[in-house]
């Protein structure tokens, strides 16, 4: 394409926002770019986020289940050996299949994609540094803005990516290491945490605050949560600050201090994973020449169309408001394209699915109790444990449970979170129920195949108006 032609729309960052919205716009018949510095499209999710980690939680739970877990089963399996360097190719097999796919999507969608370092000149124009050398710049009618995230660094902890990493490193150590501390026991630090300590890690899970699992996860479910992953052989240290380390000895020792009492100690490792969130990321984008600014926490400020003060300029995924994750950016990137070109779009932010996938997994959509609790609404719970599922007992997987929460007035369903086999897949039916508006009674009158792992669904429903059949 000529660099005079203005384009209907162009996009900064090619993760799973701007790669979605490309792809949608070129579906709507937009003349539309995408700029991407990675040299891969999909973003932190499908290069180093969503897509490797799953590569090496599958495959580590393998590894960690045919260790532990066959003998009931009958089957006998002779030794056991990790090849680690296989792990991690089947992972990159994994990503790089997907990322050229998104590539041959935005050939079939008419979506140009630009690579290299894009930056604002002006409202309409972005000047990008090509990554093969050389510059080219682009004008266009619209401009997305979906340039993600990057891992918040710990205060005087250097990251390395070797000793002390973040998930970047934590999908790519060339060896298991003796001992592994994990500061923050959110999301991130419990998958890469479970990696590691099935592959033979001692693992230390160092929390702030109370409770794992970071925002949004039910106190009840991550207590279990928490039981199941200590079983495994992950330690915590809940209401403990991490007050400094130090990197020069053979081993990092790392100084932390009970929030309560003031108790001092000091852990060794081998390895330190930083893990205590992400902010959004912005730097280099030239948000000074067109007078664009974040919040105090980094993001874009945008109204409820996804514009910035500037109209024509939308921004969508990790770098503004909301969860950060993948299906929200990729929802978003739908409807910023239907506000450009119809006027309207819409995402129900009451309806994303959080998913922890753990062993047992852990799922959520709606509200936590702690949240329906806090706002003064009349609840009821209802729930079902899968120690009384005849599939999860059968498949002699049956720890965990299904929790409903509904309003006790109209039955309303306003919160479903799960722990337990195949969770993730699960909550994809809480999730309906909730965008649907369905009562408990709607599901627990909805037939449920047998024996599958959703009757635990359907009888937790149950208990919440009535009582489950099976327990
Ligand atoms: P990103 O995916 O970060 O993409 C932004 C892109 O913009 C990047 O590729 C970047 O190179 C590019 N870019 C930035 N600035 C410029 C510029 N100036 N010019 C050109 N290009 C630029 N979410 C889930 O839903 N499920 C999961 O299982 C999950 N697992 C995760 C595991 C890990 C270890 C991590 C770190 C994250 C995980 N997430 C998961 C979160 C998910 O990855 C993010 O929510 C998602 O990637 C956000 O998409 P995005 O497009 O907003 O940003
Ligand atoms: P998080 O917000 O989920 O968890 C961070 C945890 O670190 C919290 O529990 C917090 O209390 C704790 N913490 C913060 N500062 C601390 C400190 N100084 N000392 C000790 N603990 C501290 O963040 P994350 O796990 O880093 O994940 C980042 C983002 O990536 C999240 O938004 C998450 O949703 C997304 N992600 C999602 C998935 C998934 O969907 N399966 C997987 C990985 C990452």
């Amino acid at each position: 394409a000529s660099e005079a032609e203005e384009k209907d729309l162009v996009i900064i960052g090619g993760g799973v926002a701007g790669y979605v919205a490309a792809i949608k716009a070129g579906q709507e018949g937009l003349k539309v770019a995408c700029i991407e510095k990675r040299g891969t499209l999909g973003g932190t999710c499908l290069n180093v986020g969503c897509i490797p980690s799953k590569a090496l939680l599958n495959n580590s739970h393998l590894y960690h289940q045919i260790l532990h877990d066959t003998k009931g089963r009958g089957i006998d399996v002779g030794d056991v050996k990790l090849n680690l360097g296989q792990m991690m190719k089947a992972k990159d097999t994994a990503v790089s299949g997907l990322t050229k796919g998104i590539e041959f999507l935005f050939k079939k969608n008419n979506v140009e994609y630009i690579k290299g370092t894009g930056a604002f000149t002006g409202e309409h124009e972005i000047k990008v540094n090509l990554s093969e050398g050389g510059e080219q710049t682009v004008t266009a009618k619209n401009i997305i803005i979906a340039t993600g995230s990057e891992a918040t660094p710990f205060p005087g902890l250097e990251i390395d990516e070797k000793r002390i990493i973040t998930s970047t490193g934590a999908i790519a150590l060339d060896k298991v290491p003796e001992s592994m501390v994990v500061i923050g026991g959110g999301i991130i630090g419990l998958e890469m945490g479970s990696v590691w300590s099935r592959l033979g890690a001692k693992v230390t899970v160092v929390e702030f605050l109370g409770q794992i699992g970071g925002p949004g996860m039910d106190a009840e479910i991550s207590k279990a949560a928490q039981k199941s992953l200590k079983k495994q052989g992950i330690e915590f240290k809940l209401n403990t600050k991490v007050l400094g380390g130090d990197t020069s000895g053979e081993k990092i020792k790392l100084d932390v201090e009970a929030a309560k009492g003031g108790k001092q100690e000091t852990l060794d490792s081998d390895v330190v994973l930083v893990a205590i969130g992400r902010r959004p990321y912005t730097a280099g984008l030239g948000l000074e020449n067109i007078g664009l600014e974040t919040d105090d926490k980094g993001r874009l400020v945008i109204d409820s169309e996804y514009r910035t003060k500037i109209p024509h300029i939308r921004v969508i995924g990790d770098c503004t408001f909301g969860p950060m994750l993948a299906h929200k950016a990729e929802e978003e990137g739908v409807a910023a394209i239907e506000y450009i070109k119809k006027g309207y779009g819409h995402v129900n932010y009451g309806a994303i699915p959080s998913v922890m996938y753990t062993h047992p997994e852990v799922a959520w959509v709606g509200q936590n109790e702690q949240e329906v609790k806090a706002s003064g609404v009349k609840y009821k719970v209802g729930t079902f444990p899968f120690s009384a599922n005849s599939r999860a007992k059968t498949n002699l997987d049956s720890e965990g449970l299904v929790k409903i929460i509904a309003d006790a007035e109209t039955d309303r369903i306003l919160g479903v979170h799960i722990i337990g086999p195949s969770a993730g897949e699960l909550i994809a039916e809480g999730t309906l129920a909730i965008e649907y508006g369905a009562s408990s009674e709607d599901i627990g009158r909805t037939s449920h195949a047998h024996p599958t792992l959703s009757e635990a669904f359907k009888e937790a429903a149950m208990a919440t108006y009535g009582k489950a059949i099976h327990f």
